[in-house]
């Protein structure tokens, strides 16, 4: 007898997702947290494919509650010339589904405190240090508990979500690095910027929400507006021009970057930096070879992380969450359908971060105009499908790359106004009825055959690694 159906390691947006998801569906579930909440953390600009995922998790009301700012799309100063161009979600969805730009410590413990409110046993300063194994099945983990004692515990499933921790990913030696994409950020917050649209006067006052991504020579600067006159501003450059600079070095480093940027320096002019210290965080891309075996799965940045050009990595954990919790729930209540649900879970998940992945490289591609990009989302989309150019950008940089989860596919049709064809373009990849019966925990032994494991993702741009 197990002392758990689930054990979920870590509390972040992936964490908790997986666990208010398994605990409304009846699961005992534990979830181990190494830090106590509220925690500090990187990852403020969210999409509106997360806020889906709120809704699905009766979330979203709290949230809308704590008074996060709306964010409505995105501004850019990217392309050939430094003329700023603008992006709104509403011009593809319906502008009720907007997105948020939150301070991770609230936003990840209102969603820490909504699994316990849905009957998951959350344990924080709790830190695991190992996956227990029984005959080549991930059986629980051992941790190390608030007062300093070592404590094991046993799971029927095991769902590391342990972010860039990535405890199981790291032990097993999962992680593939993408060589291009091995950048450094460092950021701070300031006080008393300006609003957005002081600089750019077109900007309607409602999206004065959106994040405002800036490039530079030696790369790119994001300033998101947190509230109350806080901005989050980060610079996100090469790793090896921050390697061998002491930390005053890399403030100066910093600092001369955003006073050289006119954008920012004007919206800069009359703020104060409010972090006592520069926050210096590595920013490679990697992926996990396999995000699923005997008994565990990864979700989350455990599994995977983007490149934040798109701003995509708290709406992929979410969406992970989602998903994962489908298929944990859909193999405890029939065993038999273990292999095919965990393979549908991989295949799912890999294919959206595939797609933000080569959007992401394909970002970097140089100086090039809008349309460039337009055309890559549309090839990442699906090239053959009825969305203009733009529309494919737009709906891929809200989140919603093929292989949607988190939609009804007629829910998906009245919010976009799209045709019925348009809608299973990108739908492509989900089976609806089967997600369906998932949730409902009465899958039954299905005909269907599972989808051939496509690992699409460029191997030869993956380093290894631990
Ligand atoms: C520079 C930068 C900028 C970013 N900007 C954005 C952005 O604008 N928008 C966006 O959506 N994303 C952004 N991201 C990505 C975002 O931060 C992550 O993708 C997101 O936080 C992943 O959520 P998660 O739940 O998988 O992991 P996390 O949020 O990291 O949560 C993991 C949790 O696990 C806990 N944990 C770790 N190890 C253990 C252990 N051994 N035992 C128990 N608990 C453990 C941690 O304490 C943590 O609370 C950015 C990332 C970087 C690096």
């Amino acid at each position: 007898m197990h002392d758990y159906d689930v054990l979920v390691i870590g509390g972040g947006p992936a964490g908790s997702t997986v666990a208010t998801l398994l605990s409304q569906w009846g699961r005992r579930v534990l979830l181990l947290e190494k830090e106590h909440f509220p925690r500090h953390h990187i990852g403020e600009s969210l999409l509106p494919l997360a806020s889906r995922v709120m809704q699905r998790l009766g979330v979203l009301d709290k949230v809308e509650q704590a008074n996060f700012v709306h964010k409505l799309g995105a501004t850019y100063v990217w392309g050939k010339t430094r003329q700023p161009w603008t992006i709104s979600f509403s011009e593809m969805i319906d502008d009720t589904t907007h997105a948020y730009q939150v301070e991770r410590a609230r936003f990840d413990t209102l969603l820490l405190e909504h699994s316990r409110e849905c009957g998951a046993r959350v344990q924080e300063g709790c830190r695991v240090t190992q996956a227990l194994h029984e005959d080549g099945r991930v059986t629980g983990v051992r941790y190390v508990d608030e007062t300093g004692a070592l404590q094991v515990v046993s799971s029927r499933f095991c769902v590391d979500a342990s972010g860039q921790g990535a405890i199981m990913g790291r032990s097993m030696r999962f992680r593939r690095f993408n060589r291009p994409l091995r950048n450094i950020a460092l950021y701070a917050y300031f006080r008393g910027g300006k609003p957005l649209v002081e600089y750019v006067h077109d900007l309607s006052p409602q999206s004065q929400g959106n994040i405002f991504v800036v490039t530079v020579d030696i790369g790119w600067i994001w300033y998101i507006p947190l509230g109350d006159t806080l901005f989050s501003v980060g610079l996100v450059t090469d790793a090896s021009l921050a390697q061998g600079i002491n930390q005053e070095g890399r403030r100066k480093f910093y600092l001369d970057t955003l006073a050289a940027t006119p954008e920012i320096s004007f919206l800069l002019r009359d703020a104060h930096i409010e972090s006592e210290s520069l926050y210096t965080q590595s920013d490679w891309s990697y992926i996990c070879r396999s995000f699923q075996g005997p008994g565990y799965l990864l979700v989350g940045d455990a599994a995977c992380f983007v490149d934040p050009i798109l701003s995509t990595g708290v709406t992929l954990a979410m969406d992970g969450g989602l998903q994962a919790a489908l298929a944990i729930n859909t193999a405890l209540s029939d065993p038999q359908l273990t292999n095919w649900v965990m393979n549908w879970y991989e295949e799912q998940y890999r294919g959206k971060f595939q797609s933000f992945l080569q959007m992401a490289v394909h970002w970097y591609k140089g100086h090039r105009n809008q349309d460039a990009w337009f055309w890559q989302a549309k090839q990442l989309m699906d090239s053959s499908s009825n969305l203009s150019i733009r529309q494919a950008f737009i709906l891929l940089t809200a989140g919603f790359a093929a292989g949607l989860s988190s939609q009804e596919p007629l829910e998906l049709q009245e919010m976009g106004g799209f045709s019925s064809s348009q809608v299973k373009t990108i739908y492509d990849h989900l089976d609806s009825a089967i997600l369906e019966q998932a949730h409902e925990n009465v899958m039954q032994q299905s005909t269907h055959e599972p989808p051939a494991l496509r690992r699409r993702y460029a191997l030869h741009h993956f380093d290894g690694g631990a």
